[in-house]
């Protein structure tokens, strides 16, 4: 009888090597070290639909090269084989990612998408808004602290583009599509949600969690805020 050649093709075990760069969250050349249970994941939100516990992005200290496997200290480039782990590197919030004009906003605490000079922190309500709405829009102490008044989850580190109302209080963007279907009031302050409707309908194909277009940037730019977690 016949045997099969036992020499096992290698295509597919490289093709799959090479193909594989980051996670569908990030871009990234090198996989985390939690800190919390020490294994590998890509994010910490890989991490953290798999293990029942979340994962500290602050306290990362280690990463491992995808290329050469090398466990290293947190840092934007392979000290052994030179690999870029980011474009972008954070090294408060160990973000690894392609460059989408990324910064650290050091009154909030984390990374935000830019372009950083579009953005200025309000420090009443403790957030980076559009440069448009600075002396320009209703100061709501520790706004994106609060909860959404929808899915009560946490809006501040929430990767889910926020929407500024235009009585101030924020909620997710998901959320507020959500909320459309049911009534045009803020549930906080019942003020009337609708004035940036109009704008929704046409923009809601164009605008991703990802940065906008930059053609249509104008248009939206005062109506969210931006989290890249
Ligand atoms: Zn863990
Ligand atoms: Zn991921
Ligand atoms: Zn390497
Ligand atoms: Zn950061
Ligand atoms: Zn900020
Ligand atoms: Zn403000
Ligand atoms: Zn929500
Ligand atoms: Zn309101």
């Amino acid at each position: 009888m016949e045997e099969m050649a036992a020499s096992a093709r290698e295509d597919g075990a490289r093709g799959q090597k090479q193909g594989r760069r980051g996670c569908k969250h990030y871009d990234r050349g090198c996989l985390l070290k939690a800190p919390c249970c020490d294994k590998l994941y890509t994010c910490r939100l890989c991490h953290d639909n798999n293990e029942d516990h979340q994962l500290d992005r602050f306290k990362v200290k280690e990463v491992q090269c995808i290329n050469c496997e090398k466990i290293q200290h947190a840092q934007q480039t392979c000290e052994e084989c030179s690999t870029l782990f980011g474009e972008y590197y954070c090294s408060i919030c160990h973000l690894f990612d392609k460059d989408k004009k990324q910064y650290h906003c050091e009154n909030c605490g984390i990374c935000r998408i830019g372009p950083k000079e579009d953005f200025f922190h309000c420090l009443k309500c403790n957030l980076c808004l559009a440069m448009n709405l600075q002396g320009k829009h209703k100061c709501i102490e520790n706004v994106s602290r609060q909860n959404c008044p929808i899915c009560l989850e946490d809006i501040h580190t929430s990767r889910v583009v926020a929407h500024v109302l235009p009585c101030g209080h924020l909620l997710h963007r998901t959320c507020y599509e959500e909320m459309l279907k049911e009534g045009y009031r803020c549930p906080l302050c019942m003020h009337s949600a609708l004035d940036m409707t109009r704008y929704w309908r046409q923009l809601d194909d164009e605008v991703a969690q990802t940065p906008m277009p930059s053609e249509y940037q104008n248009m939206t730019v005062d109506a969210y805020v931006f989290v890249d977690f």
